[in-house]
């Protein structure tokens, strides 16, 4: 394995960062005095920095993206060959890769069949939008257009997404935004907003009382993610689910599954929806799906609404839309060999046996440190939420948030926090290693959460 640069080979790179890239979702001011940080080089789930700095990365790139690892030559080899032969072609035609990753990827998904190319989650939310808003338009007389969405979900960073958006610290100040956007309630138990016992049925209805507010034939889509993910990693309620998709059928409102962050494979199965026995009208993913080795995501849907966009005497019956790069044929090359490698090394079964194994050491790291006050996650995504007490729930601040995530950096490990979707509780922290995680990894993400709680709450 190539050991990354000796620091002051790469004190160039740091500087040329510093004067010209504007960083994500980081404050400016701290990186005028420290040197940003430059990821140089990765394999399986290890990462170096410019400073020749080892870490286990526990967020698969940041935002739960590299599902199976870092350094997979079988799918950059086969992305190389692909593109010596054809880079691209607008999505108007087809490509070999687009169709064959399509027939694969509908192979798991039942009830499902049409697949639309575009390269970001947000952007194949904004699909999902407009599909319902055309679809208003031409087959429900103006009526159906109202989007319905949760608190502290997430959809993306456009206008619209970020419309669909539960959570503050995305939203707030890029307003005014579109109409027909309308939030129902969050299910986290742990956070009850109803004194129950079938607390996901009551959850569920939540979104029922919404509808009858709202008036149903003016709602056409109800879009949720099937675990809430950076929004402090919510596993909905049992009931919950049949209930949703229940209301959805008594009222004629088609469901949109975002699976951005659970889609191929997180959850322990291909989609997240699949552990909860739903059947959505639509699906879409992103940043699993070729594991960050390509730049691709799709708009998943039915045949069902695929004719409701049929009708040659209409030139504008069809769906007017386009995706530049969409017809970059390095996504969908990088995302069939992505499929095999998680079905060929066994990673569903790995992800579901290592997530238990994440669960289980987080579970024992709460009854030792008083300040978690909730363990849940579905599979390789885990999330533990940090209370000042755990009577009261009152969350820790941010400052002790940032400071944890320091110390598991200091002790080699990467993990990060949930968003600030509701004002105080960005409090839980997230753990989403790649689906090829071993039992040692495993052990030693937590042995550094476990001193980095120690140094900070005692
Ligand atoms: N949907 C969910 C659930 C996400 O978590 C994200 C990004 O984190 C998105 C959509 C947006 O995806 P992208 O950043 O690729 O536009």
């Amino acid at each position: 394995m190539n050991i990354a640069p000796h620091p002051n080979d790469l004190r160039p790179i740091i500087e040329a960062d510093r004067r010209h890239v504007w960083h994500h979702m980081l404050q400016h001011k701290p990186l005028e005095t420290n040197d940003p940080r430059i990821i140089v080089e990765g394999k399986g789930l290890k990462v170096w920095d410019a400073a020749g700095r080892e870490y286990l990365d526990a967020l698969s790139g940041g935002v739960w993206t590299v599902n199976v690892g870092y350094g997979r030559t079988s799918i950059a080899d086969a992305v190389r060959d692909q593109l010596v032969k054809l880079n691209y072609f607008a999505q108007s035609a087809g490509s070999i890769p687009g169709s064959l990753f399509a027939q694969k990827l509908l192979e798991k998904m039942p009830g499902l069949s049409r697949v639309y190319f575009n390269n970001s989650g947000s952007e194949a939310n904004e699909k999902v939008f407009k599909m319902v808003r055309q679809i208003a338009e031409r087959h429900n007389g103006g009526k159906k257009w109202k989007i319905l969405c949760r608190e502290r979900d997430y959809h993306g960073t456009t206008i619209g997404t970020l419309a669909a958006s539960g959570q503050l610290q995305r939203a707030a100040m890029y307003g005014p935004y579109p109409d027909g956007f309308v939030m129902v309630p969050h299910c986290l138990e742990y956070r009850k907003q109803w004194d129950v016992e079938n607390y996901g049925e009551r959850a569920a209805d939540a979104i029922e009382e919404v509808i009858l507010r709202e008036g149903p034939d003016t709602i056409g889509l109800l879009c949720l993610e099937p675990v809430t993910a950076g929004g402090g990693v919510i596993v909905p309620p049992e009931g919950y689910w049949p209930r949703v998709q229940e209301i959805c059928r008594k009222y004629d409102i088609l469901l949109h599954i975002d699976e951005v962050v659970c889609g191929l494979g997180r959850t322990g199965t291909w989609f997240g929806y699949q552990n909860f026995g739903v059947q959505p009208d639509f699906v879409t993913m992103a940043k699993g799906v070729a594991s960050g080795y390509a730049a691709i995501s799709c708009t998943v849907t039915t045949e069902a609404v695929f004719e409701k966009f049929k009708d040659d005497a209409d030139p504008m019956a069809h769906f007017r839309d386009i995706s530049t790069f969409g017809g970059c044929t390095a996504g969908p090359t990088a995302a069939l060999e992505n499929m095999r490698i998680i079905e060929d090394e066994g990673l569903l079964d790995n992800c579901l046996a290592m997530g238990a194994r994440l669960r289980a050491n987080l579970l024992a790291l709460k009854d030792k440190h008083a300040v978690i006050g909730d363990v849940r996650g579905l599979g390789l995504f885990q999330g533990a939420e940090l209370v000042k007490d755990r009577a009261t729930k009152e969350p820790v601040d941010e400052k002790s948030v940032a400071r944890v995530i320091a110390e598991a950096g200091a002790r080699g490990v990467m993990i990060g926090a949930s968003n600030r979707s509701i004002p105080g509780l960005n409090n839980t922290l997230c753990l989403a290693p790649a689906l090829v995680v071993s039992a040692a990894e495993i052990d030693a993400i937590t042995a550094a959460i476990d001193g980095a709680l120690t140094a900070v709450f005692g």
